[in-house]
C-alpha cells in the first residue's frame, strides 16, 4: 500500500512523522501550485469549492509519484465535504486511475477513528507503536503552530521586512526534519529565540486584524494567496482562531469530555444565527460580534460557492456589533493584484477608522 494525500496547510508535516515511525511510506505531493490547481480546475465539475479542486490536483500529482491509496478528509456535516471523497475517487477511476480513497472522518469516532485507520494503513502496526508515533505528530503540530502564532506578530513589527517569514521557512523545515523529542524541542527553543531577536519597532502600534472563515482556505496558504504574510507586510497583527493543534486538541480529545471550544463562538453569533449552517458559517458570525471590540477588522475567507460562508457573509453586515469586514472569495479566478489592491484599501479604511475613533462605518 503506497499511500498519498492532498495539502492542507502543514498537516503533511505530522502525518509524515506518524507513518515514518511506523515505517510506512506516505507521499506527499509537491506543495500545491499552479499545475496542481489547474489539474483539479480541468477534471472537476465547475461549481465545486476550490479545497475539492486542489485536493483532486494533489491527489493526481500524488497519483503521479506512486501514491495507490489516499487520505481524504470526510464528514457528515451539512456542507458537500462529506461525498468529496466518493466523488474525487469516481473522478479518478474515469481518468483510468485504480486507486482508493481512505475516508478520514472529521465528524464521527474521531480519536477511536482516527487511531483505527492509522492502524489500518500501517499494516497493523502495535498499539504501543501507533500512540507513541501518534503523540510524536501532535507533538510537532503543537511546534509548528507556537512558531505560526509568534511570526504573526513579528511580521508586522519587523524592521526587515520578509525575516519572519524566512525563519518561520527555516523552522517548518527543521521541525520536519527532527526524528525525536530533542531535536524538535531544540528547533522549537532556537526559532523562538531567533524571533525574539528580531529587529523590531517597538513604537509601532499594529492593526489587529482576525482571520476567519472555511478551515481549508483559512489554513492552505496557496488558496488565499498567502494572505497573512500580505497583511504583515501592510504592518497588520493577524489573529486566527483555527489552528490545526487547537483543532485537534478539542475535536479528538476535550470535545469528548463535554468541552466545547466553539460555544462562546456561538452564544455571540445566536441573535442572527441559531444553527449550525455546516462548514465554519456559524464560527464565522459568531467571531465577528465576539471581536467587534478587540479587532480593527475581519478578513473573511470563503471559497466561491461555499453554502455556509455564503451564509455568513450575508448575515455579518446585520450584526449591531460593528466590525468592518472583508470578504474574500477564493477560486481559481483570484489574482495577486486584485487582493492586494483590496487589502490596501481595505487597510487604509482601518487606519483612518482607528484615527476617528473607529468612526468610520461604511462597510460593516
Ligand atoms: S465548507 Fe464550503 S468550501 Fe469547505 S468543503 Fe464545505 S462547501 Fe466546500
Amino acid at each position: 500500500m503506497r499511500i498519498g494525500m492532498p495539502h492542507t496547510g502543514k498537516v503533511y508535516i505530522p502525518l509524515k512523522a506518524v507513518f515514518q515511525r511506523l515505517n510506512s511510506e506516505l507521499i506527499i505531493p509537491p506543495a500545491n501550485s499552479q499545475r496542481s490547481l489547474s489539474l483539479g480546475v480541468k477534471h472537476s465539475p465547475e461549481g465545486l469549492c476550490l479545497p475539492f479542486k486542489l485536493t483532486l490536483g494533489n491527489m493526481i500529482e500524488a497519483i503521479e509519484m506512486g501514491a495507490d491509496t489516499l487520505l481524504m478528509a470526510g464528514g457528515y456535516g451539512i456542507c458537500r465535504l462529506g461525498s468529496y471523497a466518493k466523488s474525487q475517487e469516481q473522478i479518478l477511476h474515469d481518468l483510468g486511475y485504480n486507486v482508493e480513497i481512505v475516508q478520514l472522518g472529521v465528524s464521527e469516532h474521531k480519536l477511536a477513528g482516527l487511531l483505527n485507520l492509522i492502524k489500518r494503513l500501517s499494516n497493523n502496526a502495535s498499539w504501543p507503536k501507533i500512540v507513541s508515533a501518534f503523540c510524536f505528530g501532535l507533538a510537532k503540530l503543537r511546534t509548528l503552530d507556537k512558531i505560526e502564532r509568534v511570526v504573526q506578530k513579528v511580521r508586522p513589527v519587523e524592521r526587515v521586512k520578509g525575516t519572519a517569514n524566512k525563519l518561520y521557512a527555516e523552522a517548518v523545515k527543521a521541525i520536519d526534519n527532527a526524528d525525536d523529542y530533542n531535536t524538535l524541542k531544540k528547533a522549537r527553543t532556537d526559532y523562538l529565540a531567533q524571533l525574539n531577536q528580531v529587529d523590531k519597532d517597538t513604537q509601532y502600534k499594529p492593526l489587529i486584524v482576525g482571520v476567519s472563515g472555511e478551515i481549508y482556505v483559512v489554513l492552505e496558504p496557496f488558496s488565499n494567496m498567502d494572505v497573512e504574510s500580505e497583511l504583515g507586510k501592510l504592518g497588520v497583527e493577524v489573529r486566527r482562531r483555527i489552528f490545526l493543534s487547537e483543532w485537534t486538541k478539542f475535536s479528538l480529545f476535550l470535545n469528548s469530555l463535554g468541552i466545547n471550544e466553539t460555544a462562546k463562538i456561538h452564544k455571540a453569533a445566536l441573535p442572527y444565527l441559531k444553527r449550525d449552517v455546516g462548514g465554519e458559517g456559524w464560527e464565522t458570525v459568531g467571531e465577528k460580534v465576539l471581536h467587534a471590540k478587540d479587532y480593527d477588522g475581519l478578513i473573511h475567507l470563503a471559497p466561491f460557492t461555499c453554502m455556509p460562508e455564503i451564509v455568513a457573509e450575508n448575515i455579518m453586515p446585520s450584526t449591531k456589533e460593528k466590525l468592518p469586514v472583508l470578504t474574500i472569495l477564493c477560486d481559481e479566478q483570484i489574482t495577486k493584484t486584485g487582493l492586494l489592491t483590496r487589502l490596501e484599501a481595505f487597510v487604509d479604511l482601518l487606519e483612518r477608522r482607528r484615527r476617528a475613533g473607529k468612526k468610520i462605518t461604511g462597510t460593516e
